[in-house]
């Protein structure tokens, strides 16, 4: 966050991206946050995991403390994940509920 022009969702998503692509290891993986983006905020919103606001900063707020929550030893770790689910399943508008892994789970999917 000391570097200037970087915010909160790249200076997360660096560290995971080194980690999950390229096997880079860290000495505590629990600062390293889910890097929330509408991709991400969406999907959680639909799973039922945080409430849907309009506001995308109280949003973006939900998104990293519920991933917090989730797995307080690596936050991030759901970046991954949710970020391609809602990126090619979950779309705004049709939503491709049967290609998700959430299906089973999800509060929204659309039948
Ligand atoms: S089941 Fe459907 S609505 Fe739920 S997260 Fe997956 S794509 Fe989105």
């Amino acid at each position: 966050m000391d570097f200037n022009g970087f915010g909160f969702k790249v200076v997360n998503m660096a560290p995971n991206i080194l980690y999950r692509y390229y096997g880079i290891e860290f000495s505590d993986y629990s600062a390293i946050d889910i890097a929330p983006d509408v991709h991400t905020m969406r999907v959680f919103q639909r799973l039922g995991l945080t409430p849907f606001v309009t506001d995308q900063e109280i949003a973006r707020i939900y998104t990293i403390c519920k991933a917090r929550e989730l797995n307080p030893e690596f936050p991030g770790i759901a970046d991954g994940l949710r970020w391609e689910v809602g990126k090619y399943s979950c779309n705004p508008s049709k939503p491709k509920c049967g290609d998700c892994p959430f299906s089973s789970f999800c509060e929204r999917k659309i039948v």
